[in-house]
């Protein structure tokens, strides 16, 4: 028999049961909580008096040990004796939400999931259905933000995530990355407009709007203008660096596949297969490929010098976006990228040019030594940069 120890991270309970099904990577945690009491749902007073014990409902958690993990509870039944025909409340608990078939945490969880992915990639990685990520967006718009658990913001990020189409077409959620590494979900707005942006951001105490260092944001005007309306000019804003880097790859996404209608049409079917899965060799980062992929990637190029300019453009902007530089240095090295993409006589980054000049600032900060994504912040070294 072995022993192992698994990290459990739910308040106030006594777990009744562990049930570990290797096969099907599941773990049914049976567990009953210690908290007593609750409040009256009709007066709103604290009960004592336990009306026996709900039916038993069945939680999605946090992943354990890389396996899908479930909370069983039959919640307790409390009964008011103040109110008029004694009337029951069922117990609630702070690391769930009565409606919802998952703990705060997995909800939570799958809101950050979403900052930089779409619903679909979220619900196929999680094993959810497409539904039930919606709800957890759905019951997060328009939750109001318990401020008095904050003490400072740190950076803000911004991010718009697109929904398939028949629902709404987006929804914004607004996250702090606190210097100790921890990231909160502060709102989740429906759609992207810069007035709801804006309304949501002037909600924020001035306690703690003061201790905003900088705002992450993607590329888009309804965002940095709703940030500059409310934090002012001098506000850092950085261009979130997933999002660029979405920008400039559709680039070279755009030239793969018309490059590709060529090569099918002028090459041998034969010829043609040996070009299986450019796409997500192309995506790949380079340092990641195996040796097959690079003789793909090669015979491409022979076929397609014009991808393989793209693609080294490319891989050189995501060095710069790497590389520990200043920012006076980012902006010295994307205009010389740029000039050498004009040059090229290359149109697959002409939109992402364009973006390029408009926002110059915000993305030179992104790639500046700033580090956005990092998790180490030191708030002076932050508010000096490029002082
Ligand atoms: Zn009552």
């Amino acid at each position: 028999m072995v022993e192992i120890t698994i990290p459990f991270d739910i308040p106030d309970v006594e777990i009744v049961n562990i049930e570990i099904n290797i096969e099907k990577g599941i773990i049914n945690i049976t567990i009953k909580s210690t908290v007593e009491g609750t409040r009256c749902h009709i007066c709103g007073r604290k009960m004592n008096k336990l009306h026996g014990h709900d039916r038993e409902i069945k939680l999605r958690h946090l992943s354990i040990l890389g396996m899908e993990t479930y909370i069983l509870i039959r919640p307790a039944r409390y009964q008011c004796i103040h109110c008029k025909g004694k009337p029951t409340t069922t117990q609630k608990l702070q690391w769930y939400n009565q409606r919802s078939t998952c703990t705060i945490a997995f909800e939570e969880h799958i809101l950050f999931q979403l900052v930089h992915s779409t619903v679909e990639d979220v619900s196929i990685k999680e094993n959810i259905g497409y539904d039930a990520v919606m709800g957890i967006i759905d019951r997060y718009i328009g939750k109001k933000v318990n401020w008095k658990e904050i003490n400072n913001l740190d950076i803000l990020g911004i991010d718009e995530i697109s929904l398939k189409k028949g629902h709404k077409d987006f929804v914004t959620i607004v996250t702090e990355r606190n210097g100790d590494g921890k990231i909160r979900i502060l709102a989740v707005i429906s759609g992207r407009k810069k007035e709801d942006v804006k309304k949501f951001l002037s909600s924020i105490p001035k306690r703690l709007s003061k201790t905003i260092l900088a705002v992450c944001s993607d590329l888009y005007k309804g965002y940095i203008n709703a940030t500059k309306e409310v934090f002012g000019d001098d506000m850092i804003i950085i261009a979130d660096r997933f999002h660029i880097a979405k920008l400039y790859r559709k680039g070279l996404e755009g030239l793969r596949k018309k490059e590709m209608k060529r090569l099918k049409k002028g090459l041998s079917e034969y010829e043609y297969k040996k070009l299986n899965g450019v796409m997500w060799i192309l995506r790949k980062n380079i340092n990641d490929l195996t040796e097959k992929e690079f003789e793909v990637l090669k015979l491409l190029f022979k076929y397609s010098p014009i991808l393989n300019i793209a693609y080294k453009f490319c891989n050189e902007l995501t060095n710069i976006f790497e590389d520990d530089i200043s920012k006076s240095e980012a902006k010295r090295r994307i205009n010389k990228w740029k000039n050498q993409v004009i040059k090229s006589g290359l149109t697959c980054f002409n939109n992402f040019i364009s973006t390029l000049d408009e926002w110059m600032e915000e993305i030179t900060v992104s790639a500046s030594n700033l580090r956005v994504t990092g998790i180490i912040l030191n708030r002076k070294a932050t508010l000096q940069v490029d002082k």
